[in-house]
């Protein structure tokens, strides 16, 4: 129990003191060492439903769910069966399973244009196995990407990343050579003037342009109305691929993601998506899925080589799996309706405050942008990101964490809701809110 683990010196604080001697920053990746917000983070001790319980003892609302995966909530009952069954079974072979067939034909049914499925551990390798294919597909090298979506850790992809690279106010990543660098292009995002340029200058050496879906990395900047259609229509024109990187919006705004309610809707679809998060149900699965002629350039079938000594992991896609066919309709409707109870009173107690600000969402993911440019225009690039009154986040979520509300632990996040937030946990997050609007006006 969590008094138990106290009393074994194994503190938040006793932990994070020693971590930080032997984990660069203490963390495992960097948002979690709370570096934006400031004090030590909490290290958690279990899960269940919308609740995460710390070492110290202390419970929280929790409204990180592991960065989108949990989308059933923690340790749901079925997941952790399936878990346990394909646990006992064995842990992997590196060899076939029948598990992770279902599960690609799980994504197929609910995303058509995801063709053919190769199955990763991390978005990570997702989104460069998906560079791979359009530079081998086009036989281009240039990828174009926006300010302030994060895409994960891939060389090419970290120019003006979002994510922790937006929270520690990075540029770039040292490490990457200029080379690499030099192959990416990055624009302002929802610009189509700049992509329309970018194709007009560079439009036969561009391979790619990929994007998040809806953009959530940088606090949540929704796609402008045919946005995505117009960077589907421009990369079509000039032969280069659309990847839609649906790592975080993926089965997570809807049953479709966020192509369920854009592109199916308007005729069109990506080239190449990627999915992550809610496919591994909290464990590590990710995928990169597509049109059949370019997944057929995959070895063992064709020249790009892929390969992954854990991807499609048993224990791993029988969590993803469960998880998916738990989620059905009414999963996606109570976490809409439950993203727009907690926006509305987000932004209620903050102008109760006085407090400028821009609730932004997109589907259930939703975030908070503060200043009065913010409040005025919205916010619509990394720029207004940049530019936005994000120091007055860390009172704010200190005041939430002290009132037991685990919100994420830097301005440039979603918050994530989750099926398993009933009424108790919102009425929790809701009697926290004003006093957090109260610090955030006060800083
Ligand atoms: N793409 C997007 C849109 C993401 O949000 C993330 C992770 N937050 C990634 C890619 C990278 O995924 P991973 O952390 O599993 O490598």
């Amino acid at each position: 129990g969590s008094s138990e683990a106290a009393v074994a010196g194994r503190t938040s604080a006793e932990t994070f003191a020693h971590a930080q001697a032997v984990i660069p920053g203490g963390v495992n990746s960097p948002v979690r060492a709370f570096g934006a917000v400031g004090g030590t983070p909490p290290f958690i001790a279990s899960g269940s439903g919308p609740y995460v319980t710390d070492v110290d003892g202390h419970e929280y609302v929790d409204l990180v769910g592991s960065w989108g995966p949990a989308l059933l909530g923690h340790a749901h009952p079925e997941v952790v069966e399936a878990v346990q069954a394909a646990a006992a079974r064995g842990l992997g072979f590196g060899a076939p399973t029948v598990t992770e067939v279902d599960l690609v034909d799980e994504i197929r049914s609910r995303v058509p244009a995801a063709e053919m499925v190769r199955l990763v551990s991390t978005g990570t390798e997702a989104t460069m196995t998906a560079l791979r294919l359009a530079r081998a597909h086009t036989g281009r090298d240039l990828v174009v990407k926006f300010a302030g979506c994060y895409h994960g850790h891939v060389d090419a992809l970290l120019a003006s990343a979002g994510s922790g690279v937006a929270t520690l106010a990075l540029p770039d990543s040292a490490g990457v050579s200029t080379a690499v660098a030099a192959e990416t292009i990055v624009l302002p995002y929802n610009d189509v003037d700049a992509v329309a340029e970018a194709f007009a200058t560079h439009g036969d050496r561009i391979a790619a342009v990929i994007t998040e879906a809806a953009p959530a990395n940088m606090g949540v900047v929704p796609p402008g109305p045919g946005f995505n259609a117009e960077l589907r229509r421009l990369t079509a024109e000039h032969g280069a691929l659309l990847i839609q990187d649906e790592v975080l919006t993926g089965f997570r705004v809807g049953f479709s993601g966020w192509w369920g309610l854009e592109g199916l809707r308007e005729g069109w679809a990506a080239d190449l998506f990627t999915f992550g998060k809610v496919i591994g149900g909290g464990l590590p699965v990710a995928a990169v899925g597509g049109r059949r002629d370019v997944m057929g350039h995959l070895a063992p079938v064709g020249p790009v080589y892929q390969a992954g000594t854990l991807s499609g992991n048993p224990v791993a896609t029988a969590a993803g799996l469960t998880t998916l066919r738990l989620a059905d309709a009414s999963v996606y409707a109570r976490i809409d309706q439950t993203a727009a109870t907690l926006r509305t009173e987000l932004s209620r107690v903050l102008a109760d405050e006085s407090v400028p600000h821009s609730v932004q969402w997109a589907g259930s993911l939703f975030s908070t942008m503060f200043g009065p440019e913010a409040a005025t225009h919205g916010v619509r690039d990394y720029a207004a990101v940049q530019a936005s009154e994000a120091w007055r986040y860390a009172p704010f979520h200190r005041a939430l964490l002290e009132a037991g509300v685990y919100a994420p632990p830097s301005p440039f996040e979603a918050w994530f809701v989750s099926a398993a937030h009933d009424d108790t946990a919102v009425d929790r997050v809701l009697s926290a809110l004003p006093a957090a609007a109260r610090a955030a006006a006060a800083a």
